[in-house]
């Protein structure tokens, strides 16, 4: 034993050491939260990137094309919504066939509407009339909504959705009217009508940029796929995702000619099948003719 340690052991008495504890480890600094990138973001800054200027040339193309479109109200924000719920998987003369056999089959006292269809209308345009009284819709009978709808197609359907819709908009509301949407914030009212079931990002959008002029992007089946192919979107983007990507890219003011002129293209030139790609003004940088565009 060293005289150190026979110093210890007679100053603690014998049998009495106790080794000393071992310090504690000092705690790991605690691990940074990493939050998944906004794939959004990530989109925009890459097609910034390696695509610079796609989108205003994509923009000023179809506007040269089709020319620029100043915003007009398209209807009331009430007919426009149920229009729409009459447009989903049909064409839209007979969204048109049947939004008029509603009118006539449930009259409103109210003035005359006209319908400004404008050039994304597929149909022909709605003949002016007074809007429908939707308290009467509400209270009729199931089957009689059925037959009246019955030119749109799916009337089973439809005529559940219309009714659970306004429904719902009196039970929240107190009557039919959605005019106070137009004094939301764009988002805000799109989330007020997409809560309501069977009412998704598309048909909020359709009816608020049309009825209103707020700046949102609706992205139906043709703007999908001309913006799919030429590469403005990721590839597995989805339809509902692709509405919220339009408004990263685009300016709020940008966005109804977007739509307007997207649809209008993916009608006449960029078909689903037989696309027209000799015709076409985006062909230079589309990604569907070459992979490698820039
Ligand atoms: S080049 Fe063809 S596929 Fe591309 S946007 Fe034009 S029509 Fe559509």
């Amino acid at each position: 034993m060293t005289a150190a340690a026979a110093r210890a052991a007679h100053a603690t008495g014998p049998g009495t050491a106790t080794p000393s504890k071992p310090s504690p480890k000092p705690a790991r600094p605690a691990k940074k939260s990493r939050r998944k990138p906004d794939p959004i973001k990530l989109w925009t800054g890459r097609l910034a990137r390696q695509r610079p200027g796609l989108v205003r040339f994509t923009l000023e193309a179809l506007a040269e094309r089709y020319g620029h479109q100043p915003w007009v109200r398209r209807l009331d924000p009430t007919s426009e919504l149920i229009l729409t719920i009459l447009t989903q998987n049909s064409a839209d003369t007979n969204a048109e066939k049947a939004f008029e056999a509603l009118r006539a089959a449930y009259p409103s006292g109210l003035p005359v509407e006209r319908h400004n269809p404008g050039p994304g209308w597929g149909g022909d345009g709605l003949a002016d009339g007074a809007p429908t009284d939707w308290m009467a819709v509400e209270i009729a009978p199931f089957e009689e909504l059925v037959e009246v709808i019955r030119p749109g197609g799916l009337p089973n359907q439809k005529a559940k959705g219309i009714l659970a819709t306004l429904r719902l908009i009196r039970e929240r509301r107190g009557d039919h009217s959605l005019e106070f949407l137009g004094e939301m914030p764009a988002l805000e009212a799109r989330d007020w009508l997409t809560s309501i079931p069977g009412i998704g990002k598309k048909t909020a959008s359709v009816l608020l940029a049309f009825s209103f002029g707020l700046p949102l992007m609706a992205v139906d089946r043709h703007v999908d796929r001309v913006a799919h192919r030429v590469g403005l979107l990721p590839a597995k983007a989805s339809a509902d995702d692709a509405h919220d990507y339009f408004l990263a890219m685009l300016e709020p003011d940008e966005m109804y000619e977007a739509h307007v002129n997207l649809i209008r293209h993916g009608r006449v030139i960029c078909h689903a099948r037989n696309p027209e790609h000799e015709r076409c003004p985006l062909i230079d940088r589309c990604r569907f003719v070459n992979p490698k565009a820039p």
